[in-house]
């Protein structure tokens, strides 16, 4: 084993970009692809299409100009010759490939103008004697200034230089029947050339397999680690004392659902406990999960410890404020509001009410966890529609649950509530240090809204049927189409159809809203609508998240081509709340690209959000449904949680071996694979 050599700090620089910051870092970066420089093509055999290594003399060599400056060289071999080109060159290279050069070239071949060509492949100069690879070329990724031979000879030199242990107990390795970790290691970094190259690219490959599971297991070991510290630190013991929460049910016009009860039950005992628990709750659009969150509240109120309900929009929030308000005003509870946009002088008022503990209820935006704000005993922390919100938003909320004004060491309890539900895979991977809790039925007497598909072409039906709507006393939406994802787009757009159907209803009373309304102005629009002041309400997607307005019973969707399937489903669930029957009607625009048609079809054919979040996640993979957590939690760089499902499985029951018999094992996993990452995993 040799000393480690020096690596220049420019060089570290651009390391720590790829996420290399410590040496044993660089045995974990792996290659993308292989290159086959162990063998050569005679050229005669070779296909468009194929990446091969050649070797020939060049017999032509000369810079062209038309139709722009390119060195265009001729190589043969014995059986046949093709073409080089290189459009960006150096003077060097040129000197390279001069005429009567023995050369090794090796690229992807096509069909050019004058035949067999290869555009920009690697050359080096050889003579008969110089030796072939004996192992495939790793590729691997990098960042701009770190060039492959620079990386490659990183990577070779750890791999000499450090001890690479194994951390699997031999009993666990030996039942699992996975290869050793060094030897697949070394086996990736330079796979000889016996190897299937299929299976290297398919990473079906037993070295493959063995990485995927280590990484795997890290996950499900750091996600491990964090649910038991949480169990480790204190956070107020809540425990239901009956008296408001009782009391709210019985002034309800409706009962809990069964589903309601049983969420109910999972997140009043989370409050008792006395450390901080995390739970997300899921229930699909209009299952009520806004009362769940009273309750919960209630109870953090009825021990004396403060409240604060934070939810991704100003719209979603003030509706938040108004519903609390209404529910709760009667048990003397007063809900304090707090938005960005709130005048200086109402914020800092609202901030005094919080820090000295006489308002036991903060409901608002993300604007509750920014530095100006301290709670006096914050007790839980509810969130709706966690995945709208950032990572950035998620970090502040976490570092001021850990600072309470009075009690430095206690942690609020957290609820996060979304209306997306996780496929398994997911729950069983990137979200496996949460507890879930979800609601899964609907509350009862609701009457399934009926969808339409309707061709722009015929827009004018359409604005008659809304008409109709209002003339016999319902509400209506008209939302807007995305543009682009151009907000100034979208809002020119929003003012053009007020415009226009004001001018079309001069009988009708309409009212917009859109995202760049001052919040005031908004919560007035809102209001009046809710008040059915106004008749229709022409409305930016702003309007997706929670929205509740039970009289409304007609929503059109503008464009519903251009929407995504979490979206639409959104949207669609803003009707149907009350129990008139309503009518979603989706207005499209030909041609429909494929991806268009099929989320129109799934859209039309299910209401379920769960089948409509499986259909998601076939459309667009796990990356987005991982919305705020995905920045924010250890990503797999390697295995992948559908395809490699089966060692997920085999990693979560290792993962509770290991923490229980063979913790140093555990220990070592997390600081091989997570060393750095452990900050960031839990915001
Ligand atoms: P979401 O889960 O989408 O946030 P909400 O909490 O906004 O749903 O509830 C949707 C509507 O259903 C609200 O008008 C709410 O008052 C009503 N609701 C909630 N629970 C019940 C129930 N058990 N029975 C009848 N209506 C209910
Ligand atoms: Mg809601």
């Amino acid at each position: 084993m040799t000393a480690p050599a020096k690596i220049a700090p420019a060089t570290l620089a651009k390391l720590a970009k790829l996420g290399i910051h410590h040496r044993s870092d660089l045995l974990l970066h792996l290659p993308l692809r292989y290159e086959d420089e162990t063998h050569l093509a005679p050229i005669e055999t070779v296909q468009p299409g194929e990446t091969v290594q050649v070797q020939g003399t060049i017999t032509h060599s000369e810079i062209t100009f038309r139709p722009r400056r390119t060195l265009a060289c001729r190589l043969q071999d014995a059986g046949g010759e093709l073409y080089l080109r290189f459009l960006n060159f150096y003077p060097s290279q040129q000197k390279q490939l001069a005429v009567d050069r023995q050369i090794r070239a090796i690229g992807e071949v096509r069909m050019g103008y004058y035949g067999l060509e290869m555009v920009h492949p690697k050359c080096r100069a050889v003579d008969e004697e110089t030796p072939l690879q004996t192992s495939l070329t790793p590729v691997y990724p990098t960042t701009a200034g770190l060039s492959q031979i620079a990386l490659r000879k990183l990577i070779a030199n750890a791999l000499e230089a450090l001890p690479i242990p194994e951390h699997l107990p031999k009993l666990v390795l030996e039942r699992l029947n996975l290869a050793g970790f060094a030897e697949s290691l070394h086996l990736l970094h330079s796979p000889t050339a016996d190897i299937s190259s299929h299976s290297l690219e398919t990473r079906s490959h037993p070295a493959w397999r063995r990485i995927k599971f280590d990484e795997l297991l890290a996950q499900q070991l750091s996600m491990r680690v964090h649910h038991r510290e949480r169990s480790q630190r204190s956070a107020p013991a809540l425990p239901p004392r009956k008296h408001h929460t009782d009391a709210l049910l019985k002034n309800l016009p409706f009962t809990l659902t069964q589903a309601q009860q049983k969420v109910c039950g999972e997140i009043s005992a989370d409050l008792t406990k006395p450390h901080p628990t995390q739970r997300l709750l899921l229930g699909d659009v209009g299952s009520g999960k806004t009362i769940v969150a009273a309750l919960a509240a209630l109870q953090a109120i009825e021990n004396g410890y403060q409240v604060a309900l934070m939810a991704p929009t100003e719209i979603l929030a003030e509706q938040h404020f108004l519903k609390l308000s209404d529910w709760l005003s009667p048990l003397g509870i007063t809900p304090v509001w707090l938005s960005g946009s709130l005048k200086k002088k109402d914020k800092k008022l609202a901030a005094e009410k919080i820090a000295s503990g006489e308002t036991l209820l903060a409901i608002g935006t993300h604007a509750l966890f920014q530095e100006q704000i301290n709670f006096h005993r914050l007790g839980l922390a509810i969130v709706d529609e966690q995945h709208k919100f950032g990572v950035q938003q998620r970090l502040a909320l976490h570092a001021k649950g850990k600072n309470n004004a009075t009690e430095k060491i206690s942690e609020p309890h957290q609820l996060m509530m979304s209306a997306t539900p996780i496929p398994r895979t997911l729950a069983m991977s990137y979200y496996a240090d949460l507890d879930v809790s979800v609601i899964d039925e609907l509350p009862p007497g609701r009457t399934p809204v009926i969808t339409k598909l309707v061709s722009d072409a015929r827009r004018d039906e359409v604005f008659e049927r809304v008409r109709a709507a209002c003339m016999t006393g319902q509400q209506a939406y008209w939302v807007c189409p995305l543009i682009d994802e151009s907000e100034v787009l979208q809002l020119q757009n929003a003012l053009e159809t007020h415009q226009l159907l004001t001018d079309t209803f001069p009988e009708l009373r309409v009212g917009l809203v859109h995202g760049k309304m001052d919040s005031a102005e908004k919560v007035r629009v809102m209001t009046a609508f809710k008040a059915a002041e106004l008749q229709l309400l022409v409305a930016t997607t702003v309007i997706e998240v929670g929205v509740d307005v039970p009289n409304a019973s007609l929503m059109v969707i503008d464009h519903a081509e251009r929407m995504g399937l979490a979206q639409l489903h959104q949207l669609r669930g803003r009707v149907g709340r009350g129990s008139a029957q309503s009518l979603c009607i989706l207005l499209y625009q030909k041609p429909l690209s494929e991806l268009a048609r099929t989320r129109l079809k799934v859209i039309f054919e299910n209401t379920d959000g769960f089948a409509i979040a499986q259909e998601d996640l076939q459309l667009r993979g796990p990356g987005e449904l991982l919305g705020a957590r995905q920045s924010g939690v250890a990503m797999l760089r390697y295995a992948d949680i559908d395809a490699d499902e089966d060692l997920l499985e085999q990693a979560r029951l290792v993962a509770d071996e290991l923490l229980r018999d063979y913790p140093d094992a555990a220990r070592a996993y997390l600081q091989r694979w997570m060393a750095k990452k452990h900050d960031y995993l839990h915001v």
